[in-house]
């Protein structure tokens, strides 16, 4: 352990890791600081996905930013990342309005996509269901990552080449500012010193500074996702499948100019707007299919409220809405798991600063594995002002 950081980090999530990333590339000395053996949070139960697409401009432009700190990572040091690209696959002629005009929007916007017509999504995607698919919208340069893997891989890339020092099974349970330094002090009664800290948390509100996220606007967000077993004879199925309702769902979506007519005809009483579903598929590097998603919500103070345990109505639901979109040469099932992650029902992200060395960064949203590492740059040259 250093005698002093220029910078600690309290949470190794993605948010995190990536705020230590850059203030390494800085030249900083940096310590992340993890409550458990390893991170446990959103960043390792999600799917992966990669996808600028999906976000609103601004944090499209972040999502640019991080595809080019993801590749240019890669092309170092194996983090897992493949490029096989983005679809959203239209299943009547409301979705396909939506991507003719979200293609539109990104022309001009200078992001490449290309519309597929129905038979091109048939010979991409093997299994891909005719009566389902009427085309898709493709973005090229998009990618995946590994979520169980990607982050361990990261921390050893800048363990090894970046100087990085982490410590896990460190819990910080108070953080101070003294004359000239700030203190993160952790259960065991360790005190590590720095210049300054950046607390990225997820959605892990009872431990430091409760009474700020209980007086705030943040709410968590509980995912529902599922996990085929590997499938047979060399099945592929490439990149990030996203599909109707994720059209009717995703940020992007709602600059269209028929997002909000489309949006007004739906049936509010529907299962998946009770439980906010959408259809993702995206194959892991083992041959499995990952398969989600659910949403239901609280509020941070009420996080416990959302439970520790699966609704199989909801799994259920989103295996048989699956069925009807690609035929998966095998739908048994291997795992089942939540994720939560925290938002702001206000802002696109919780900024809160303690005093002016300690700092919260959270609530990224369901957009963390896409925009951290383009956010966390630019927040790092705000903050340090460089
Ligand atoms: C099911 C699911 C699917 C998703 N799919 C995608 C996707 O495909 N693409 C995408 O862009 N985003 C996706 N997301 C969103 C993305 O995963 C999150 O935005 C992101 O992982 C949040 O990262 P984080 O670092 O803020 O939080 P976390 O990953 O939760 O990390 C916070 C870390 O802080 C640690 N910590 C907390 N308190 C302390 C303390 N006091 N002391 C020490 N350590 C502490 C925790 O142990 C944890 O490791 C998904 C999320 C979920 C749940």
């Amino acid at each position: 352990m250093k005698d002093k950081y220029d910078l600690i980090i309290i949470g190794s999530g993605v948010l995190g890791t990536f705020h230590a990333y850059h203030a390494l590339l800085n030249g900083m000395s940096v310590a992340i600081l993890e409550k458990n053996g390893k991170p446990e949070g959103a960043t390792v139960r999600n799917f992966g996905q990669v996808v600028p697409s999906g976000m609103d401009r601004k944090w499209q432009n972040f999502g640019k930013e991080s595809l080019n700190i993801y590749k240019n990572i890669q092309s170092q040091f194996d983090i897992n990342l493949r490029q096989n690209g983005t679809i959203y696959l239209a299943s009547n002629e409301e979705e396909m309005q939506l991507i003719e005009e979200l293609h539109q929007i990104n022309m001009s916007n200078d992001y490449m996509s290309t519309l597929l017509t129905k038979e091109q999504c048939l010979v991409k995607y093997d299994g891909l269901r005719a009566d389902y698919c009427k085309g898709g919208l493709f973005f090229p340069q998009e990618v995946t990552v590994e979520p169980n893997t990607m982050i361990h891989k990261l921390h050893e890339f800048m363990i090894l080449n970046l100087g990085l020092d982490l410590y896990t099974n460190t819990s910080v349970v108070n953080t101070e500012n003294n004359v000239g330094e700030v203190v993160a002090i952790t259960s065991t009664g360790i005190t590590y010193k720095a210049s300054k800290i950046i607390i990225c948390n997820g959605s892990d509100f009872k431990i430091l500074y409760p009474e700020i996220y209980n007086n705030s606007d943040l709410i968590v967000s509980k995912l529902q996702m599922l996990q085929t077993k590997p499938q047979q004879n060399n099945y592929k199925l490439n990149g990030s499948i996203l599909t109707g309702l994720t059209i009717r769902r995703y940020e992007s979506f709602e600059e269209c100019p028929s997002y909000q007519s489309i949006k007004a005809k739906e049936n509010p009483k529907s299962f998946e707007k009770k439980y906010g579903v959408h259809i993702l598929f995206k194959q892991a590097m083992d041959g499995s299919v990952i398969l989600g998603d659910s949403h239901e919500y609280a509020s941070a103070k009420e996080i416990d409220s959302l439970g520790f345990d699966l609704n199989m109505d909801i799994d259920n639901f989103m295996i048989e809405e699956a069925k009807k979109i690609i035929d998966l040469p095998n739908y048994e099932i291997q795992k089942r798991w939540f994720g939560m992650y925290s938002q702001c029902k206000n802002k696109d992200i919780f900024e809160y600063t303690v005093d002016q060395n300690i700092h919260i960064i959270t609530g990224i949203g369901g957009k963390g594995m896409t925009g951290s590492a383009g956010f966390a740059k630019y927040n790092i040259a705000k903050i340090f002002n460089t």
